[in-house]
C-alpha cells in the first residue's frame, strides 16, 4: 500500500506516521528525517538543503526526488510506504505518481490530518526529537520516558518566526495538493488531528480498513 499523510507542519504526520509503519508493516517514508540526517552527517546534499530548511523553505525539487527515488528502490520499501512530508508541491506530486507507475504502482489513499493554527504553533515550539530512535515527543501532550529525556534535541527550524513562514509555505503550495489528489479521484480522507494521537489513529485505521473492503 502506497499512502500519503498531507497535514501541515506539527499537524501529526511523524507520529502517526510511526504508528501506521509499525501497525501496517510499510516503512515509513519522510524526506525531513532524510534531509536531517545528510545535514547530520554534513553531506554535501545536507549542507544545501540545511540553508532552506532553517528558512522555513522547500528544498529544491530534484534534491527530493533523488533522494525518494533512492530511498524506493530499497528492499523493505517494495510492497509500499507512507509518505511523510512529501510531495509538498504539485510537481512532486506528479513525478511521485510517474515514480511509482514505473514501479506498477500507484497512491491507494491519502489522509489529510487537520489542525487549527494556535495548536500547530504550540505543538512544533514543544516538539522534542530522540536523536537515537528519531521518536518524536511533545513537552506536554506526549512526554519522552524518563530515561531518554536527557538526550531530547530540538529542531533548529522549530523556533516560532520559522513555524509561521513554514505555515505560511504549507498554505499556499501544499494544500492545493488535497484538491490535486481529490481531482484525481484517490480516495482522500480528512481526519480531525485536534484529539489526542490513539484517536486519531483508529479513525486513519478504519478510515484504510474502509478503502480495503470496497476495493474490489
Ligand atoms: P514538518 O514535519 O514539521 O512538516 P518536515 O520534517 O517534513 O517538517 O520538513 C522540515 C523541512 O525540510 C521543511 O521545512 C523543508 O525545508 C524541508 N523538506 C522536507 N520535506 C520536503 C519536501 N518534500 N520538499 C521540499 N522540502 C522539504
Ligand atoms: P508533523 O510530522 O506533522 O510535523 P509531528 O508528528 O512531529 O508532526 O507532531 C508535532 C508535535 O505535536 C510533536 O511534538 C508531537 O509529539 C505532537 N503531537 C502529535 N500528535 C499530537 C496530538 N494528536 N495531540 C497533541 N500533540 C500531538
Amino acid at each position: 500500500m502506497d499512502l500519503i499523510l498531507l497535514g501541515a507542519p506539527g499537524a501529526g504526520k511523524g507520529t502517526q506516521g510511526a504508528l501506521l509503519a509499525e501497525r501496517l508493516g510499510i516503512p515509513k517514508t519522510a524526506t525531513g528525517d532524510m534531509l536531517r540526517d545528510a545535514v547530520r552527517q554534513g553531506t554535501p546534499l545536507g549542507r544545501e538543503a540545511k540553508r532552506y530548511m532553517d528558512a522555513g523553505e522547500l528544498v529544491p525539487d530534484e534534491v527530493i526526488l533523488g533522494m525518494v527515488r533512492e530511498r524506493l528502490s530499497q528492499p523493505d520499501a517494495a510492497a509500499g510506504a507512507i509518505f511523510d512530508g512529501y510531495p509538498r508541491n504539485a510537481a512532486q506530486a506528479e513525478s511521485l505518481g510517474r515514480m511509482l507507475a514505473e514501479l506498477g504502482r500507484s497512491i491507494d489513499a491519502v489522509v489529510s490530518i487537520d489542525v487549527a493554527e494556535e495548536a500547530i504553533v504550540q505543538r512544533m515550539t514543544g516538539r522534542r526529537t530522540d536523536p537515537e530512535t528519531g521518536r518524536v515527543y511533545h513537552v506536554v501532550h506526549n512526554p519522552a520516558p524518563a530515561e531518554v529525556q536527557g538526550r531530547l534535541v530540538q529542531r533548529d527550524d522549530d523556533r516560532e518566526e520559522t513555524v509561521r513562514h513554514r505555515l505560511e509555505v504549507y498554505r499556499t503550495t501544499t494544500e492545493p495538493l488535497v484538491a490535486y489528489y481529490r481531482a484525481s479521484g484517490v480516495p482522500l480522507h480528512t481526519v480531525d488531528g485536534d484529539r489526542p494521537i490513539e484517536q486519531v489513529q483508529g479513525e486513519i485505521l478504519e478510515l484504510l480498513g474502509n478503502d480495503a473492503s470496497a476495493r474490489p
